[in-house]
């Protein structure tokens, strides 16, 4: 019978300047989430391994140790005269401490949240499958993270990688723009897929899109790429660019802001036709509300540096398109 209780943790005994707030931990059905979201009982653990703190008795029948009921959101203790960790539910807990709601509401917030995430992978798996599209999202999240560089333990320094080595690390063997594209890509399909978990559904336009990215990723080596690669530019090849003075139409692809390093620092854009040949130059002042992927048009002097790809100066006559 609970109100026969007298331990110190009974709503009779409880002494609430012995004990100290430590964090909030979740006991729910599905409490291995809390390892996903945040880690609060593992740091409790921790907390209790440095400093030998044991759990206390629990003389109540239910998960509060002061009035028994049960609660799946639980603030852990330090009962500082005996040095043990124990749990009250959320209003005995308002009896020892004031002030932490918020330590509850965000607890409850991130188990909400994961769960949703947990069921928005479900269905993103579900309509993977309906999809009949299989991927290795574990190569993928393997070549997206790779480290710039690397800790070393020994020197207390850490030693970044160059692009070349980068590369090696992504695709040995394949030549280093390449494996870059390799990395871009796997980017591009957790950009998208963590767009799916979250919103439960892709356009017609998009799902096409994601084959065509799994299909790059998965069938992705050093012979395809350069195919594919020489291809493209067999593709610009068959468009001819003269320099000179002439009409420029596509899309700002890029932007770069001035750089005051430079010896007449400028804004400058990179435009890409729909044939695909790029232009870089000076960013016409016309344009100034332009952003990227906007189509715009102009007149300029062109200098082909190589197929595909031409320097553009004096641009006048800009607009958007
Ligand atoms: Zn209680």
């Amino acid at each position: 019978m609970r109100n026969k209780r007298s331990d110190i943790h009974s709503p009779k005994s409880i002494e609430p300047r012995d004990y100290g707030f430590i964090t909030v931990v979740y006991d729910g059905s599905d409490a291995e989430l809390t390892l996903e979201v945040g880690d609060n009982k593992r740091m409790l653990w921790n907390l209790m391994e440095t400093n030998g703190w044991k759990h206390g008795k629990n003389y109540s029948a239910g998960s509060c140790y002061c009035c028994g009921a049960r609660a799946n959101y639980r603030g852990a203790f330090l009962h500082t005269p005996t040095d043990e960790v124990v749990y009250f539910g959320e209003a005995c807990m308002a009896k020892v401490e004031t002030g932490r709601k918020s330590v509850f509401d965000a607890m409850r917030k991130r188990v909400k949240n994961a769960r949703e995430y947990r069921r928005g992978k479900a269905k993103a798996a579900a309509t993977l499958q309906d999809l009949s599209i299989s991927i290795d999202m574990k190569e993928v999240d393997r070549v997206r993270s790779i480290p710039s560089g690397r800790y070393s333990e020994e020197d207390q320094v850490t030693f970044y990688y160059s692009r070349e080595e980068m590369a090696e690390l992504i695709a040995p063997g394949v030549p280093t723009h390449l494996a870059f594209r390799h990395k871009d890509t796997a980017r591009t399909i957790t950009d998208m897929m963590n767009n799916l978990v979250k919103y439960g559904s892709w356009s017609e336009k998009q799902i096409k899109y994601f084959r065509f990215l799994v299909e790059s990723f998965t069938n992705f080596d050093s012979d395809s790429l350069a195919k594919g690669e020489a291809a493209r530019k067999e593709d610009l090849a068959k468009v001819t660019v003269e320099d000179g003075r002439q009409v420029v139409d596509g899309k700002i692809k890029s932007i770069k802001e001035p750089d005051s390093y430079d010896r007449f620092p400028s804004r400058k854009m990179l435009v890409v036709r729909e044939d695909g040949w790029k232009f870089w130059g000076t960013f016409p002042s016309a344009l100034s509300g332009a952003e990227v992927g906007d189509a715009v048009s102009f007149s300029a002097t062109i200098t082909v540096k190589e197929t595909g790809f031409g320097f553009f100066s004096r641009p006048t006559k800009a607009t958007m398109v």
